[in-house]
């Protein structure tokens, strides 16, 4: 096996176990490896310190493991069988309420750059390092060992997510199964997974419990549900007793998504409309006196030099939500971006809110739910987190 050995001192962060190595950190190989290879890592006093996906770019190791041990089919299925255990102590496994979850979280299972997320009796892989792309086979030949008959069909999906210089000529497929049986259950609720096309794995399966949280409050309400998507705060808030449920976001195919999702749950209830349009453009020309809004945007920063613009993008947002929300109303406000703190967020809706001189309670913090678990020792892992406000 290729080794790489590291510029005096840079084993630190690595012996506290934080799972990434960094292009810097690198001082010289034994022999230049492949993308996608498995390569040991030695200090520079050549002491093994872990092994891991070597790859291109500015992290150039994600870390497997911290011991010398190969990395086969055999491996995968430990890791993997400790995913499934973590699953079945949340109680996601085996509920016939809901067949949504996700199985594998990248670092927060100790498999960096792996995503699965699980339909029903399919599972949707996905690659996000050229490493697992490579060892897809055996990821796909273990996870239906450790799984059995909980699952059917594994849906490999990664056209978008790896590094498109890699040229891997990536491909969506089936690694197993093929059934085109497209709609699952989150708590209940139905909802039709476009595993194709879709965003993600198909669907945001990391609000699951918000979505949860937000139909307590929704009695009675006029909800605006921003940036929809396939529209899942809108029918939990429809079974929550809203008046009415207003969702929106700039794409129609989204629009599409989110009609076709309310009428699987709510077929021809009135109180559902969806708009194709930009959020900003809606929320300034608005005049439905909305009592329950929600803001799920896409990530603002996806780097830390974007950080500055994202949290001016989320005070303007949350400014203009709360200008317009009726008194007594609930504001459910979100940030997916890795590199925006909580702390940071938190700022940003404070200014939101001097700006927009309303009078705001914290009721709930909230975050990525359980089974996207975080590596205490990869504190990047936490990316969910959201506030519910009353505004007064
Ligand atoms: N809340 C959703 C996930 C939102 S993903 C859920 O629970 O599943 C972010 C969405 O924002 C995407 O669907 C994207 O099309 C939409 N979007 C991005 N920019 C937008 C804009 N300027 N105005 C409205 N929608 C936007």
């Amino acid at each position: 096996m290729k080794k790489i050995y590291l510029k005096r001192g840079k084993e630190e962060s690595l012996q506290r176990f934080h799972p990434w190595v960094f292009s810097g950190a690198i001082s010289y190989f034994d022999q230049e490896p492949e993308e996608g290879e498995v390569v040991e890592v030695y200090s520079n006093n050549k002491e093994f310190i872990a092994i891991g996906h070597y790859q291109i770019g500015s992290i150039m190791v994600r870390v497997l493991s911290f011991q010398q041990e190969p990395i086969n089919q055999a491996f995968y299925e430990k890791r993997l069988t400790t995913a499934f255990n973590v699953r079945y102590c949340i109680g996601v496994v085996g509920n016939s309420n809901n067949n949504t979850y996700r199985m594998v979280h990248g670092e927060g299972d100790n498999l960096p750059g792996l995503i699965i997320d699980i339909y029903g009796k399919t599972a949707v892989m996905q690659a996000h390092s050229v490493g697992m792309h490579e060892d897809r086979m055996i990821i796909a030949d273990a996870l239906k060992k450790v799984m059995g008959d909980a699952i059917e069909n594994i849906f490999y999906k990664s056209e978008t997510t790896l590094p498109y210089k890699a040229e891997l000529g990536q491909e969506n497929g089936f690694l197993l199964g093929g059934s085109t049986e497209d709609i699952a259950i989150e708590n209940g609720l139905k909802f039709h997974v476009d595993w194709l096309k879709g965003q993600k794995t198909g669907f945001f399966v990391d609000q699951r419990e918000n979505r949860s949280l937000l139909e307590h409050y929704a009695n009675g309400r006029n909800v605006l549900n921003m940036f929809c998507y396939t529209g899942g705060f809108s029918f939990y808030a429809m079974r929550g007793g809203a008046k009415l449920v207003h969702s929106v976001d700039s794409s129609q195919k989204a629009i599409d998504l989110t009609n076709a999702n309310v009428a699987l749950n709510f077929p021809d209830d009135p109180r559902h409309k969806a708009f194709a349009e930009d959020a900003f453009k809606y929320l300034d020309n608005m005049s439905t006196p909305y009592d329950l809004i929600i803001l799920d945007p896409p990530a603002f920063a996806k780097h830390k030099d974007a950080l500055r613009n994202a949290l001016k993008g989320y005070s303007r947002l949350n400014q203009k939500a709360l200008e317009k929300m009726q008194p007594g109303g609930i504001l459910f406000t979100f940030s997916c971006s890795q590199v925006v703190t909580k702390d940071n967020f938190r700022t940003a809706v404070f200014t939101a809110a001097a700006q927009a001189k309303r009078s705001v309670r914290i009721l709930h913090q909230l975050h990525q739910p359980a089974d996207h678990p975080i590596n205490i020792f990869h504190p990047e892992g936490e990316y969910l987190k959201g506030l519910v406000l009353y505004v007064e």
